[in-house]
């Protein structure tokens, strides 16, 4: 692996004295050496991010995208040995770590993008993105809705990374964020946003739903999709969601044990429940198979990766202006 997490939007604090605010940074330089490059400007591109309150394990689960971005689409060799990686390696990529501090400010992208060339003849680069803690104490809720807004609104799918349910208050800050985006663009009167998948960490009730996908399907039907079982208060809220997406899913992860407390966890796969690595296995192809990869769409048009640079640039200034 030779790659290396890029910030490509930071969040700076301003303090001027009275107040202190912050700014929203976008590095362009480093975005234009990425995305120029003659190898992927072509190309149209699929834009997975991972986004959701800080220190819920989002870079955990991206640094194992990574060992299937890598098996499958550098190595080709997805079907020699298990891609999950050995059971004593260190889990390196995207930094994670334990304590309180929050680690990921703004958004960063993995500096590799990932070839994919379709039989059909299409030609796609994969970006993977790394999305900061919204909520957290320190950074006001307007900065937060911006960042978040701005990765679903560069994004083909938006996973929404969140602890043991969906509540109520989920659905809110969904619900905000992706006002904030609408707001931004340019409203055609179709559905503005292309895949959102909430992704449920440490599900215990087994007795509801069963993990995986299809007790996520369950959930999902329970809290935002059928009239008679939701509750009545958030009928507004669950329809300005699902207006906003083509296509939501669900899918129930079991907790990874309790190795990862220890204070010498190093992320290696021999401390984790075999139940957890059993649905990283499951969970991750349903995002990253080729056949399961989603296309970045604005206005119904397939977005070419250079272009997507242009849109990235127009909707940051919407934000800062
Ligand atoms: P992020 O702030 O959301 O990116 O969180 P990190 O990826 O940095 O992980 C924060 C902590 O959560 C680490 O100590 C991980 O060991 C731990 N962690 C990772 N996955 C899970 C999970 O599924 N459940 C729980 N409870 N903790 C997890
Ligand atoms: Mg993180």
């Amino acid at each position: 692996m030779q790659g290396k997490p890029m910030q490509i939007i930071s969040i700076c604090g301003e303090d001027d004295s009275s107040r202190s605010r912050c700014i929203l940074q976008l590095n362009e330089d480093e975005l234009n050496k990425m995305f120029m490059d003659e190898k992927i400007k072509d190309r149209v591109v699929s834009v997975i991010s991972v986004a959701g309150a800080f220190r819920k394990g989002k870079s955990f689960l991206l640094d194992f995208f990574l060992r299937y971005m890598y098996a499958k689409y550098v190595h080709n060799n997805l079907s020699e040995k298990d891609w999950l990686g050995d059971e004593n390696a260190p889990l390196k990529g995207f930094s994670w770590r334990g304590g309180s501090q929050r680690d990921t400010t703004g958004i960063l992208i993995w500096s590799d993008i990932f070839l994919y060339d379709n039989p059909n003849g299409e030609k796609v680069a994969i970006i993977l993105m790394d999305t900061q803690g919204t909520f957290d104490c320190d950074s006001t809720m307007k900065d937060c809705a911006n960042v978040f807004a701005l990765s679903t609104m560069i994004s083909s799918v938006q996973i929404f990374n969140i602890q043991s349910n969906i509540q109520k208050d989920d659905l809110q800050h969904l619900q905000l964020f992706t006002e904030y985006a609408r707001i931004a663009m340019e409203n055609t009167g179709k559905k503005p946003f292309q895949k959102l998948q909430f992704l449920i960490r440490d599900w215990f009730h087994r007795d509801e739903a069963p993990f995986g996908a299809l007790g996520g399907k369950q959930l999902l039907e329970q809290t935002l999709i059928r009239k008679d079982k939701r509750p009545e208060e958030n009928e507004q809220l669950c329809e300005n969601v699902k207006s906003s997406f083509n296509e939501i899913d669900c899918y129930l992860m079991p907790q990874p044990g309790y190795g990862i407390e220890e204070p010498d966890f190093r992320g290696c796969l021999k401390d984790l429940r075999g139940e957890f690595k059993e649905h990283l296995r499951d969970f991750i192809p349903l995002i990253l198979a080729p056949e399961n990869l989603i296309i970045k769409e604005i206005n119904g048009e397939k977005l070419k990766i250079d272009h997507l640079l242009t849109y990235i640039r127009l909707y940051f200034e919407s934000f800062n202006s």
